[in-house]
């Protein structure tokens, strides 16, 4: 049995994707593999609004989000925390042994400027980590504020996770000043998990040729040096790597800004919908985020009983709500290839599936 689905991720998969996925293996040190990662470069610079490398990584987002603070944290990190995923960072940051300190918001705020500047001017951290589109509660912060404060502290290398607004709005890595913007195959990208996806500055790599205990799988000096050769570190997911390939073509095809836009329409009348049922969203909608969209169970619906109703009858799958958010919000993704006919499909099944409940 299959369903559709509408989870912030994994996301259904193209049959285009798929078809591209089943391709016929190739060696990792062959002509045809450094031609395939060569053709992927360019177009993932330009996704990315850089000049820096691109370097895939077989694993999840969080393999990088680890290895990133592992290969740059030398004095100490400051985790900007504000979800499920930021705020998990700061625990990954002390198992590697870092010194960690937490600048917490509420679930469901963005992360503040000016709380990054007073905890920056401490002096006590030389990188620091902030989700752009915290995923748990729908949250967009702004991305251009934040990073017009770290810049004002040189020493400070930033670690930015885009995994659900990657694609789905410009991301200007930059002009922005980003050291390290990652992202991971399976969200906003709808393609399979497994790949991560992420570029580097040089003021990065520099960083991590002062670090002795980098590590190797995701250490950013190796990364750098297959890529000058077309090629990655170990042996990655080639057939992801066939995936993303097919991926790039389509979002050329479609064109970034009408990826942009589309993302913003969609999102747009889920909201509405949400909004007109008497559903509010968790974050107030300056700060509401592109990909999805996470509402507070403001009515009281029995969500375990709506999901059981979505799944059987309609065969699609939302989100009943992340950790501590499960059963007090929803979350509906519309990344990656939603198109107008599949969200009024699935307004349609919530419409029927609310309705048993009178609401
Ligand atoms: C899903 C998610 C992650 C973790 O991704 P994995 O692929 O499970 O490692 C990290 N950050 C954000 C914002 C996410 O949405």
């Amino acid at each position: 049995m299959s369903y559709r689905l509408y989870i912030p991720g994994p996301l259904t998969v193209s049959e285009s994707i798929i078809k591209a996925m089943g391709k016929p293996m190739i060696g990792h040190r062959s002509k045809d593999f450094v031609a395939l990662y060569e053709d992927m470069q360019p177009r993932l610079q330009k996704m990315f609004y850089t000049t820096d490398p691109v370097y895939l990584s077989t694993s999840s987002a969080w393999g990088v989000m680890e290895g990133a603070l592992r290969n740059v944290c030398k004095k100490g990190v400051l985790n900007c925390m504000n979800g499920a995923f930021s705020d998990k960072w700061n625990d990954v940051a002390k198992r590697c042994g870092k010194y960690a300190e937490a600048l917490q918001f509420d679930w469901g705020k963005p992360v503040d400027p000016v709380a990054v500047r007073k905890a920056l001017a401490t002096g006590k951290f030389d990188c620091i980590t902030f989700i752009h589109s915290e995923t748990s509660t729908g949250t967009l912060s702004n991305i251009a504020e934040i990073m017009a404060v770290i810049r004002e502290f040189p020493d400070v290398i930033s670690i930015a996770d885009s995994v659900s607004s990657f694609s789905t709005l410009p991301i200007k890595k930059d002009e922005l000043g980003i050291d390290i913007l990652l992202t991971g195959s399976q969200k906003a990208l709808a393609l399979p998990p497994g790949l991560a996806i992420f570029s580097v500055s040089e003021r990065a790599r520099t960083r991590a040729k002062e670090l002795s205990d980098r590590g190797y799988y995701f250490d950013l000096i190796e990364f750098h040096d297959n890529h000058t050769k077309g090629m990655t570190p170990s042996t990655p997911c080639i057939s992801l790597f066939y995936g993303l390939q097919q991926r790039l073509v389509e979002v050329e095809a479609e064109g970034l800004e009408n990826r942009y836009e589309r993302h913003r329409r969609l999102n747009e009348m889920v909201r509405n919908w949400g909004l007109a049922k008497g559903f509010n969203l968790l974050p107030s909608p300056e700060f509401a985020t592109r990909g999805l969209n996470c509402f507070k169970n403001d009515r009281n619906a029995d969500l375990e009983r709506l999901l059981k109703t979505l799944k059987s009858r309609h065969k699609l799958v939302i989100d009943g709500g992340y950790g501590k958010l499960k059963g007090k919000t929803f979350r509906i993704s519309n990344m990656g290839d939603e198109t107008d006919a599949t969200i009024s499909t699935l307004i349609a099944a919530l419409d029927d599936s609310f309705a048993e409940q009178g609401i």
